[in-house]
């Protein structure tokens, strides 16, 4: 038997890479060096799947080129591609089904994806996200349309270089679902009309006397059917023993069976509300959220967004609109609107769209070509007749009024911590620079520029971790960014994920933003320094906060940001100013257990 042969990895010099010298001592090093190590293994991770998949394009012409003699097998068992998977089977010591899927990624890498493929080259996207979005883009036949899918999605990629757009395999695929559902809506309702046809219900054996049961359904269904199961598991008393996780198996076995569900504690004063009365009150307040452009509901291409599931395909949007349960609510951005007093003509001017889109020559980065309209630049002394001012509630400035909520909520989409995937609705909204209940006016403002989604857990954890720092600002694009330090000094800078969602946000400008504030509270210097107040541990801790929040944006503005490739023309759709959006739930949450 043949000697395996010995790698020689542990050995190689990777320094130029920004990988430690071989043998290095870890404790040694400090912690930015290790930092950095972890952000070049995952480039070169990335390199390497790209480097593969040259290897298995090698491997698939030369069977092509040693291969003429079985033309007659061809077509049976023995064709290029099987072929080419036994040699690569062989080299991977892998599965027949894991080359295969490696050389059929590989082939679409060529032919579909030229433009995505290359951003794996640049250890931006790893081989499980660019199968996702090979995945995702199977369904266009149309070759035209396919370059065009390609160039969007590679623009995004790389123009997110920072952006941690493809933060998880699951944002890529929805990433690429929108590009496919906006540019080839053909293909999206012949690939839905087939996808409808496969609800289902099924089940499987486990061991210990266990089974499984799987229920596909469209996905509005199923957020449906999983809120119906929290709405009824909320009426256990506190005593009750089980995880929320164990609740659902058996509010959900009781409902299919038509059996009450029982709280299980043993006490005698249990408060358990579980009557029928009490569990219709929760189930009418039960709402799953959708958010379109009006010309979606009109016929349009424009991807709607679901609350917990992501992008969806306009003919989706419209079949949920059409439901007999649907509400309906229209939305006017410029509700939010208010004259700007900087403005020459504001003063007088009624906040129209037309004055808004009437300045600046058209910009020519990418980004901005998704938009519909010049940006009135900050600063410039071409003030905006407008700006967005209207954001909280007359009665409660701490709370936001219900189209600010709206925004905040669907531009993230999730919780705003990078990696996080939990919905934008069952979570707070957080006021990144903390809300000064004695002087609202020297805190953050309640606003879209200082309103973040965090999950429960992640609100706890910027409560309590000590050095944990999040951030939002919008570039003199209008473009939404947030940004989180982590207590070892890792910062993370994100692009809001669904900007798209709302084109026209980024040519408005907000009080804020108009002041230079920028949603720091940083502007009030005077918190901490006021003779009168007293420092609380809070307090010193929101003084730090604000302080990190300034140096970051310091150093935000010295570093040169690295130039966004030119994207493929991008066809031109005028935005309507009206969102529509299902009926806003405004309950308190109900939240789930944290991930770990
Ligand atoms: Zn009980
Ligand atoms: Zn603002
Ligand atoms: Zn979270």
């Amino acid at each position: 038997m043949a000697q395996r042969t010995a790698s020689r990895w542990p050995d190689a010099d990777l320094t130029s890479c920004g990988l430690p010298t071989p043998g290095t001592d870890l404790a040694s090093l400090p912690t930015s060096r290790v930092v950095g190590a972890i952000a070049a293994t995952k480039n070169g991770h990335c390199f390497l799947d790209w480097q593969l998949f040259q290897f298995a394009l090698s491997m698939h012409s030369r069977v092509r080129a040693s291969s003429t003699n079985v033309a007659a097998t061809q077509k049976s068992i023995l064709d290029l591609e099987a072929q080419t998977t036994l040699e690569l089977q062989m080299s991977l010591e892998s599965t027949e089904y894991a080359a295969r899927v490696l050389l059929l990624d590989a082939l679409d890498a060529r032919d579909r994806l030229p433009r995505v493929y290359a951003t794996m080259r640049l250890g931006l996207i790893d081989r499980d996200r660019f199968h996702r979005i090979a995945h995702e883009t199977r369904i266009v036949f149309d070759e035209a349309i396919m370059r065009k899918i390609d160039a969007l999605i590679a623009a995004e990629i790389v123009g997110a270089q920072h952006g941690y757009t493809c933060i998880s395999v699951t944002k890529t695929g929805a990433m690429a679902r929108r590009h496919v559902a906006e540019q080839d809506p053909d293909a999206v309702r012949r690939e839905r009309e087939g996808a409808k046809d496969g609800r289902s219900l099924g089940h499987q054996n486990l061991e210990a006397g266990m089974a499984q049961l799987f229920l596909t359904a469209t996905a509005e269904d199923v957020r449906l059917a999983r809120q119906m199961l929290d709405a009824v598991i909320a009426g256990r008393c506190p005593d009750d023993p089980r995880t929320k996780t164990q609740a659902r198996s058996d509010a959900a076995i009781a409902l299919l069976q038509r059996k009450p569900f029982t709280c299980e504690c043993d006490s005698d004063g249990c408060t358990a509300a579980i009557s029928d009365v009490e569990l219709d009150a929760r189930a009418a307040r039960i709402v799953v959220h959708v958010l379109c452009d009006a010309t979606t509901l009109e016929g349009g291409d424009k991807c709607g967004y679901l609350d917990g599931h992501g992008p969806i395909s306009a003919e989706h949007v419209r079949e949920i609109a059409a439901r007999g349960d649907a509400v309906i609510h229209q939305h006017r951005l410029d509700d939010l609107l208010e004259p700007n007093p900087a403005s020459a003509s504001g003063a007088q001017e009624r906040p129209d769209e037309a004055a808004l889109h009437r300045r600046a020559p058209r910009s020519e980065t990418p980004d901005e070509r998704r938009g519909d309209g010049p940006r009135p630049e900050v600063g410039t002394g071409d003030e905006p007749a407008a700006v967005i001012a209207k954001t909280s509630l007359p009665s409660d400035p701490y709370r936001p009024n219900l189209l600010t909520d709206l925004i905040a909520r669907f531009l993230w989409g999730t919780c705003s911590i990078p990696g996080c995937e939990r919905a934008a609705f069952a979570c707070d909204l957080d006021h990144v620079a903390e809300y000064d209940n004695v002087r609202p006016d020297l805190g953050g403002p309640t606003c879209v520029c200082n309103l973040l989604p965090k999950c429960r857990y992640h609100h706890l954890v910027k409560t309590n971790l000590e050095g944990f720092v999040d951030d939002l600002w919008i570039d003199s694009n209008g473009r939404y960014h947030s940004s989180v330090t982590t207590p070892m000094g890792q910062t993370v800078e994100v692009l809001a994920p669904n900007q798209w969602l709302i084109p026209r946000l980024a040519d408005l400008r907000c009080t804020h933003q108009l002041a230079g504030q920028h949603a720091t509270g940083t502007a009030s210097g005077t918190v901490e320094d006021g003779p009168q107040r007293t420092r609380t541990r809070t307090a010193a801790k929101h003084a730090r906060r604000r302080a990190e929040r300034k140096a970051n944006r310091a150093r935000r503005l010295t570093e040169q940001p690295e130039p966004i490739p030119e994207p493929e023309p991008v066809s031109e759709e005028l935005f309507s100013e009206e969102l529509f959006s299902e009926e806003l739930f405004s309950e308190e949450f109900d939240y789930d257990e944290p991930p770990f």
